[in-house]
């Protein structure tokens, strides 16, 4: 490996170890990066690379708040601005009980190289808490949501650092907290949240993430000479990301057949495809029980307790849930089972090791999710535009962009890889893809 990049590896290893999440999405990105560091000496003498893995700042604030029984409780805020050469610093906010600096700088880290793919001026950001939203009242979560935004408020703006959703946080999180923004800043600045569910959010943004990978797929089908009509598709969780990817396959012809929560998977041969089946995944959500068993029980079809979907034959796989969930034994199960496309949708749902083995499978195709998944912070960026000029674009618009800008994505990941001669590896070139319009604009701006 070229030596430059194999220290700063090594460095990262080193000084991070504590924080394998993060170690683990530096090394997947820069593994593919050998031939371009081989072909920009000049990026060593200004410790490019180097420079790429220290977040421009990241910083922690208390957030205290009162349960519905009057007792007070503290949680750790986070908010990692990593790199803001293209743009202000764009990412969601995740409230998880196991968010730690690891998770956040993982995400964060992620979120460079997809906001760059998306060819839209945003850079890279996440933060959140370790806060566990299951089961907690509506006023609760308005609670925390208004103590979150008071510590935070100052260190975010629309030109600045621009928040949305991840895990715990959708439409009701950012509705509360950007309430408390106006309220702090007495002004209405609405670009500076994404995901907003009322009058200044944008159409399409709840599906975004969704219909996205799925017009993802449908560019990798086509370069096979298939059509999504018929197929079968193993997808994972049941948030809002999953939600999408059900809609829209189940309007193309294809069915999600497993859904999973951390109580199991179920598996539903029919496929998530009517309109009540569907909704029901948002009302499953939106209960705070995190139980996916809730729609084995409403739709009697099989509920496998404490296991994850990956054993089902499918055409498709889509990890759609959280980091990690797909080891070295799922793999061997995916691929003995025969499964040709492992598309990735959640950030970094693949351990190193299992994903080189996938890529490794004659005739699978493996799709990364820092380009599949991007749709999400496109449409965050097309509602930032929006609000911008004060105006709200119809669905199909929004949609048409959506599309367009995947389509996009999708081609700049093949390109990159051919020009670097590695044949069509989508998760290299978008690796590459992503890094290079980065480091073409660090490399612009001056050193520091
Ligand atoms: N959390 C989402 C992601 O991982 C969306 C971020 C955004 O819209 O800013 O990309």
């Amino acid at each position: 490996m070229n030596a430059y990049l194999a220290s700063v590896i090594e460095d990262v290893k080193s000084k991070h170890a504590n924080e394998p999440e993060f170690v683990q999405t530096v090394e997947e990105v820069f593994s593919s990066l050998e031939p371009v560091i081989e072909k920009h000496p000049e990026y060593e003498k200004v410790d490019l690379l180097g420079r790429m893995v220290e977040p421009e700042r990241m910083f922690t604030f208390r957030v205290v708040w009162m349960a519905d029984d009057g007792t007070w409780h503290t949680n750790i805020g986070y908010r990692c601005q990593f790199n803001g050469a293209i743009g202000p610093y764009k990412g969601g906010l995740r409230f998880q009980p196991n968010v730690y600096p690891g998770i956040i700088k993982f995400l964060g880290f992620e979120q460079i190289f997809k906001n760059s793919l998306t060819g839209l001026p945003i850079g890279g950001g996440k933060g959140g808490a370790d806060f566990d939203p299951t089961g907690k009242s509506d006023a609760e979560i308005m609670r925390f949501c208004q103590s979150f935004m008071q510590a935070l408020y100052r260190y975010i703006g629309p030109d600045v650092d621009v928040p949305a959703g991840d895990m715990g946080v959708g439409a009701r999180e950012i509705g509360y907290l950007y309430g408390e923004y106006r309220r702090l800043k007495g002004a209405f600045e609405n670009g500076v949240l994404t995901g907003k569910g009322f009058s200044c959010g944008s159409l399409i943004r709840p599906e975004a993430t969704g219909f996205g990978a799925v017009y993802y797929l449908q560019n990798v089908l086509e370069h096979e000479g298939e059509k999504i009509e018929g197929k079968t598709i193993a997808c994972a969780g049941f948030g809002n990301v999953t939600w999408g990817i059900c809609r829209k396959a189940a309007e193309l012809g294809a069915k999600v057949v497993t859904l999973s929560g951390p109580d199991g998977y179920i598996y539903d041969p029919d496929g998530v495809v009517t309109d009540e089946k569907i909704n029901y995944i948002v009302e499953m959500r939106a209960s705070g029980r995190n139980k996916v068993k809730d729609y084995a029980d409403k739709f009697g079809v099989e509920f496998h307790p404490g296991e994850k979907p990956w054993g089902v034959k499918v055409d498709i796989c889509m990890p759609s849930a959280m980091q990690n969930d797909v080891h070295m034994e799922q793999a061997q199960q995916i691929a003995a089972n025969g499964v040709k496309y492992y598309i990735e949708v959640a950030n970094m749902p693949t351990t190193n090791d299992a994903l080189k083995f996938l890529m490794e499978q004659p005739g699978m195709i493996v799709a990364p999710s820092k380009a599949v998944n991007a749709g999400g912070v496109a449409t965050s960026a097309l509602e930032m535009a929006q609000n911008s000029e004060r105006l709200v674009w119809t669905e199909e618009e929004v949609d048409k962009q959506l599309h367009q800008i995947m389509n996009t994505i999708y081609q700049m990941s093949v390109d990159a890889a051919e020009q670097y001669g590695l044949g069509y590896n989508l998760v290299a070139g978008a690796n590459i893809a992503g890094f290079q319009r980065v480091a073409d604009a660090m490399m612009a701006q001056g050193v520091f």
